[in-house]
């Protein structure tokens, strides 16, 4: 799923649980729990192949997804600095798969093989775009309204 999504969740994880170390544990595995779920997703392949010069593009999407989870979690939630922290383990994953096309090494490769092939299993289903987007709205609408409870 895009970063605005899964940084929802990380916030709504760390807004809720009142362990931090287990909030940050549950906001980075709500990763690859969002990742099963049908979803489309922007197109890095130019950062991932360090194609610079053409990667313009995609950067610019991946500052806007990321500029906007921060504004909304701004926004709608208690603006604890757990609920940032959790917001950035919820986005490791895809971090870490970007960090391995960078600088490849065994266990980055690994988690890579598992995050973007077996946890997106479901990316060769042919699922229409409108289930893709729609589950991802779906996981924005719970979240915005569990955030911006008053309790
Ligand atoms: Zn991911």
């Amino acid at each position: 799923m895009i970063l605005f999504v899964h940084m929802l969740l990380g916030a709504l994880t760390g807004q809720k649980v009142s362990s931090p170390v287990l909030a940050i544990v549950l906001a980075f595995l709500s990763h690859y729990f969002l990742d099963f779920i049908p979803h489309a997703e922007y197109g890095v392949e130019n950062i991932k192949e360090k194609q610079w010069a053409k990667a313009r593009t995609e950067i610019f999407k991946v500052l806007l997804d990321f500029t906007f989870g921060i504004l909304f979690i701004f926004l709608f939630s208690k603006n604890f600095p757990i609920i940032y922290i959790c917001a950035f383990f919820a986005i490791l994953p895809d971090g870490l798969t970007v960090l391995n096309s960078i600088l490849p090494n065994k266990i980055l490769k690994m988690h890579k093989n598992i995050h973007s092939e077996k946890i997106h299993f479901l990316k060769y289903k042919k699922i229409s775009m409108f289930w893709r987007v729609s589950t991802q709205a779906v996981v924005v609408i719970i979240c915005i309204y569990i955030l911006s409870f008053p309790t």
